[in-house]
């Protein structure tokens, strides 16, 4: 049997769509096929907390391309079709249906679920998780006409509920069982500023403790903390976290430690199969080590890297992380990384109660990571130059807002990503 030239891309969300569109720009010319188990075409997901969440954005402006876009790129699209299992001997892809797709290449772009709360009561109705459009919308109905919200877990998402929950007029209680939000994100200072900003908009947070259980008759009533007390609710929303999708490579046989391990340019170790997006651990030579990165930059950056790899170019995943968040009044784009305690000093800079500032987080005086509150005209670029010129830096100075951040970077930049 002659060897299949198809391309195909398994997970039809950012990573795959952007994945398949840098194939094209880069001259593929053989057979496309993107595989979706959602009925949906690719669509971005950071509005589902916030924007759609809250009504502001409607369903079409969530789409990576609109639906023209994939037939005149003759790139196939399978959707409501799971991916069952990959054969790599005979290098192809079964389908739920039994159909099997022969690759020259293969793209796994298959991103995380959440994460469900094992408790008692767990699968009442009125408890949502968070990750696909139709459980925006699900949780859109159910809060926009205000209520009894708990939500449990104060990460990115299950604050940003939070918040859009408040602009319904909700009642919100968030419960999380660390004492701040965000701690492994961004450690217990910036997450105390998180804290003080939901507290200020009426949320009732109560951190250090864990939801032992769920009540309701059929529907959630009431929701059991580890101190014994019960906190009515008419919908719970639990934001705990996300596990990545990696069935398929575990099938396959593929090495998989928090994520599918894949290399610099995003190959496994079978060297026609790739990972991108949410679902890979991949090794950032920035850092030396594997990292998996959740986040929508990582997704849209790491599909076209695939991608050009499959090509046969030479390319490396090396950008720094980066994240964004809106919660009230408060617009955040982070960038950089650290491992838990992997940080000694928080530096800020600017209007901390007024939202107008940065934080640096320092190891041995080297900026690691940054983020600005609000700080448009800036916005993230001299963060990231910080980051990538490794050079010390005197913390009284960038916490002075008279010293503007390009004079901390005095020398030659040690790396060009
Ligand atoms: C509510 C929400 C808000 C977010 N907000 C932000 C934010 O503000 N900033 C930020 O940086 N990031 C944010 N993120 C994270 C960001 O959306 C993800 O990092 C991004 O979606 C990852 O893209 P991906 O393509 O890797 O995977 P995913 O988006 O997870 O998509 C994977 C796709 O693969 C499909 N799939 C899985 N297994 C199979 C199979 N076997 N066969 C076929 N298809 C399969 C899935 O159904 C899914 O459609 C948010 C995420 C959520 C859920």
């Amino acid at each position: 049997m002659a060897k299949s030239r198809t391309y195909v891309i398994v997970g039809a969300s950012l990573a795959g769509a952007k994945a398949a569109e840098a194939l094209r720009e880069n001259g593929c010319s053989e057979r496309i096929v993107l595989v979706g188990a959602e009925a949906e075409p690719p669509y971005e997901r950071p509005a589902l907390s916030k924007g759609y969440l809250s009504g502001k954005e409607d369903r079409a402006t969530l789409a990576v391309h609109d639906e023209r876009w994939y037939a005149d790129n003759a790139v196939e699209l399978l959707l409501g079709r799971r991916a069952t299992r990959v054969d790599r001997a005979a290098h192809e892809v079964e389908l739920d249906g039994g159909e099997r797709i022969g690759y020259a290449k293969l793209l796994l772009t298959t991103g995380s679920s959440a994460r469900r709360l094992h408790v008692p009561g767990g699968d009442l109705d009125g408890v949502h998780h968070l990750r696909r459009v139709e459980d925006s919308t699900r949780l859109r109905e159910a809060i926009r006409g205000g209520g009894q919200v708990v939500v449990v877990g104060a990460g990115w998402i299950g604050l940003e509920v939070a918040a859009a929950a408040r602009r319904y007029g909700c009642a919100v209680t968030v419960i999380q069982p660390s004492a701040t939000p965000l701690r492994a994100a961004l450690g217990p200072e910036m997450g105390g500023l998180f804290a003080q900003l939901h507290r200020r908009h009426g949320v009732d947070l109560r951190t250090g403790h864990g939801v032992t259980g769920l009540r309701g008759n059929g529907r959630v009533s009431a929701v059991v903390t580890d101190d014994g007390a019960e906190t009515p609710a008419d919908a719970v929303i639990v934001g705990i976290g996300a596990r990545p999708d990696t069935e398929l490579a575990e099938h396959a046989q593929l090495s998989v430690d928090n994520g599918i391990v894949v290399d610099e340019s995003l190959r496994t170790e079978d060297p026609d199969i790739y990972a991108a997006g949410d679902v890979a651990n991949s090794f950032h030579p920035w850092y030396g080590r594997r990292i998996r990165v959740e986040h929508w930059a990582n997704a849209l950056r790491g599909g076209p890297v695939a991608a050009r790899a499959m090509l046969g170019q030479r390319v490396v995943h090396d950008g720094l992380p980066y994240f964004f968040t809106d919660q009230y009044e408060l617009g955040m784009e982070f960038s950089g990384w650290f491992a838990p305690g992997g940080y000694d000093t928080v530096v800020t800079r600017g209007d901390l109660d007024g939202l107008a500032f940065h934080a640096f987080w320092l190891a041995d005086n080297r900026v690691v990571a940054g983020m600005h509150v609000n700080q448009w005209d800036e916005g993230i670029a001299p963060i990231q130059d910080l980051i990538h010129s490794r050079q010390p830096v005197d913390p009284n100075r960038l916490a002075d807002t008279a010293t503007p951040l390009a004079d901390h970077l005095t020398g030659r930049t040690v790396y060009s990503p």
